[in-house]
C-alpha cells in the first residue's frame, strides 16, 4: 500500500473488548487529525462512521474472538482488506500476553492470528498510541514496518530510573517486549509483562536474579520457557 496509489481506505473494528486500545487511538490529538488526512476511514463505530465501501486497504482490529459471530465477522472483515493490523493485547494472544495468566487462563478465547492471517501486530494492554501512529504510517506510506526487539529494561535503564529488583519487586521488565517507554516502572510499579515476551527473553537468567536477591520466583516463570519456544516456531515458520 502506498499514497502514490490513492488515499487508502481504512476501517477500525472492535471484537469482544474493553475498547482501551481504540481510546489510545483517539488520545492521539493532533496525531489523529493528521493521520485523517493521509487515510479515509471508511468504518468505524466508534468514530460514527459508516460509508459504502467494496474492499479496505486496512483493516484494524481491536479485541478477541469469543463467538461464532465474531468469527464470521472476522473472517468476513480479512476477506475485504489487503492488510489487517491486530491491535492491543486482546487481539493479538486473547490477552494471554499477561504473563501471570498464561498458564492457568480460564478464558475461551481466541486471537485474530488463531483465525485468520495478520499481517501487523501492535502489542500493549493498553497499545502504545505513538507506536500505533508511527505503524500506521509506516504501511500507509508503504515502508517496511520493524518490530523493535527491545526489551522493557532496555527502555528502563534510558530513563535512568532505579531497578525495581533491587528493592526485591517482581518486576519482569527483562523478559517483556518494550515499546511502551517503561511505562510502569517510570513510575514505580513493576512491570508485569503485558506487552509479551521479548524476542530474546532469557527466563532462566531472569530467575537466577530473583533467587539472587531473595525475591520469590513465580510459579509460571519456569513454565514461560514452553510458551517461548512455542513462539519462537511460530515466528520461524511466519518468516519462511
Ligand atoms: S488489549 Fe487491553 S486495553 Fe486493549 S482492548 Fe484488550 S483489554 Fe482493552
Ligand atoms: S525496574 Fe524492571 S524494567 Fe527497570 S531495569 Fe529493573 S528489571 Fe528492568
Ligand atoms: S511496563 Fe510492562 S506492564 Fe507496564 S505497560 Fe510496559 S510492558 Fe506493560
Amino acid at each position: 500500500m502506498s499514497l502514490i496509489d490513492s488515499k487508502p481506505k481504512v476501517g477500525i473494528f472492535n471484537l469482544s473488548s474493553c475498547e482501551g486500545c481504540i481510546v489510545q487511538i483517539l488520545n492521539l490529538g493532533d496525531k489523529l487529525l493528521r493521520l485523517f488526512e493521509l487515510i479515509e476511514i471508511v468504518d468505524s463505530r466508534v468514530l460514527g462512521i459508516k460509508k459504502d465501501y467494496d474492499y479496505l486497504d486496512l483493516a484494524i482490529i481491536e479485541g478477541c474472538v469469543m463467538s461464532e459471530e465474531e468469527k464470521e465477522k472476522l473472517v468476513e472483515i480479512r476477506n475485504r482488506s489487503k492488510v489487517l493490523i491486530a491491535l492491543g493485547d486482546c487481539a493479538v494472544s486473547a490477552n494471554k500476553n499477561f504473563m501471570k495468566d498464561i498458564v492457568n487462563s480460564p478464558v475461551e478465547a481466541k486471537s485474530l492470528r488463531q483465525i485468520v492471517k495478520v499481517d501487523y501486530e501492535i502489542p500493549g494492554c493498553p497499545i502504545n498510541s505513538d507506536e500505533f501512529y508511527d505503524k500506521v504510517i509506516e504501511i500507509v506510506m508503504g515502508k517496511k514496518v520493524i518490530d523493535r526487539s527491545i526489551t522493557v529494561c532496555s527502555e528502563c535503564i534510558l530513563f535512568e530510573n532505579d531497578c525495581l529488583l533491587d528493592k526485591g519487586l517482581t518486576c519482569l521488565g527483562p523478559i517483556t517486549r518494550g515499546g511502551c517507554n517503561a511505562l510502569c516502572p517510570s513510575n514505580g510499579r513493576p512491570c508485569f509483562g503485558c506487552r509479551g515476551l521479548s524476542d530474546d527473553a532469557n527466563i532462566d537468567a531472569l530467575i537466577k536474579a530473583f533467587e539472587e536477591r531473595g525475591i520469590p520466583v513465580p510459579l509460571y516463570l519456569s513454565a514461560l520457557n514452553l510458551i517461548k519456544s512455542l513462539k519462537d516456531n511460530e515466528r520461524r515458520m511466519r518468516n519462511e
